[in-house]
């Protein structure tokens, strides 16, 4: 099903063109308009989930297949030092499109790209608990 006024839909089903790089009946693989580096690339299900709490596990499943493969074209082609897949949900982690979709951003040494984190120091127990927690949960 697909959104009326989503922008990644409209892209998938050919409403706003793209640089599209493949595409099959589960998804739409485009150039980022706006790349953090070159070839960077966005894999788009056709249909719409808002995020990765709503799309299911057999299209995740295909979603990352896919990415492998883009992946190695990436590699290929632009002979890439390295490689990030980035998928950020809701606006707190950067999402800016309410359509799920996957970021292959090819790294280059001494690039511009910054994604990171700064780490913290952590305590074994708060580790344990938490891991139990989460452990009931899936
Ligand atoms: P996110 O911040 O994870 O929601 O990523 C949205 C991405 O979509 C950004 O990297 C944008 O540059 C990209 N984007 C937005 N509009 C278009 C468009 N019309 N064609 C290609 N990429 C787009
Ligand atoms: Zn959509």
């Amino acid at each position: 099903m697909s959104n009326q006024e989503c922008i990644f839909c409209k892209i998938a089903n050919g409403e706003i063109p793209s640089s599209t790089v493949y595409e099959n009946s589960d998804f739409k693989v485009i150039l980022d308009i706006a790349p953090a580096a070159k070839g960077h690339c966005l894999i788009i299900p056709r249909e719409h989930f808002k995020d990765i709490y709503e799309i299911d596990a057999d299209t995740a499943g295909k979603l990352f297949s896919l990415a492998t493969e883009v992946a190695r074209a990436l590699k290929q082609e632009l002979q890439c030092d390295g490689l990030n897949i980035i998928q950020n949900n809701g606006a707190a982690a950067g999402q800016t499109v309410n359509h799920v979709h996957l970021h292959l951003i090819p790294r280059f040494e001494g690039d511009d790209v910054t994604v990171t984190w700064n780490p913290k120091e952590s305590n074994g127990q708060e580790l344990s608990e938490l891991a139990k927690a989460l452990r009931k949960r899936i």
